[in-house]
């Protein structure tokens, strides 16, 4: 799967389970309702938050946020708000779900529905709301790097 490219997203909770984590399994599923899904390792701080807080925030991270994606994967990080000290953040009108400023686009889902599959959740989201943000490049995720589309300078 390190060959097949993907953008990247910082999934959040807001709360008291407060939490962000970098991910890339991440899709679009329906139009109507509009749906993603996100697949979680059930070993993730955020498996159980997203469960226990029934709502989540979606950031699409621009070429300019590599480093927020690498910040929200760290494991050293440290928890609750604190993981978000320094950083720009709003909380969503919808879900109370931080979204990150300087994000491409932003989405707020209320989780309804999750399958077990292997050692991750699929977790899927009907969407309460959406903005539209900076017109930055996408950051791509590909063969273990990030990297931006090609031609395309931030
Ligand atoms: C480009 C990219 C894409 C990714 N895509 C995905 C994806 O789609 N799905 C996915 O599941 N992962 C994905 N990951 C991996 C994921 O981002 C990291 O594993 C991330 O660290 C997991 O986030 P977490 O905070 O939920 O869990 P953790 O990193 O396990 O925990 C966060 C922090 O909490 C601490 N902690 C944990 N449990 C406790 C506890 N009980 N008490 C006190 N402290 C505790 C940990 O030590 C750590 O400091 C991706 C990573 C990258 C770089």
């Amino acid at each position: 799967m390190s060959r097949f490219a993907t953008g990247v997203v910082v999934l959040t909770v807001g709360g008291e389970q407060m939490h962000a984590m970098t991910a890339n399994a991440f899709s679009s599923v329906s139009l109507a309702p509009p749906t993603v899904l996100c697949s979680v390792a059930h070993s993730a701080v955020m498996h159980g938050a997203i469960t226990a807080g029934e709502r989540f925030g979606v950031s699409i991270l621009g070429a300019g946020q590599e480093h927020l994606a690498r910040h929200f994967a760290d494991k050293k990080r440290t928890l609750g708000a604190a993981q978000f000290d320094g950083i720009d953040w709003r909380p969503g009108e919808r879900t109370g779900a931080p979204l990150l400023s300087g994000s491409l686009a932003w989405l707020e889902c209320e989780l309804t529905d999750a399958h077990e599959s292997g050692d991750h959740t699929i977790f899927i989201g009907t969407v309460l709301g959406t903005g539209r943000g900076t017109d930055q490049p996408g950051l791509l995720f590909f063969d273990g790097k990030f990297g931006v589309p090609a031609g395309q300078n931030h």
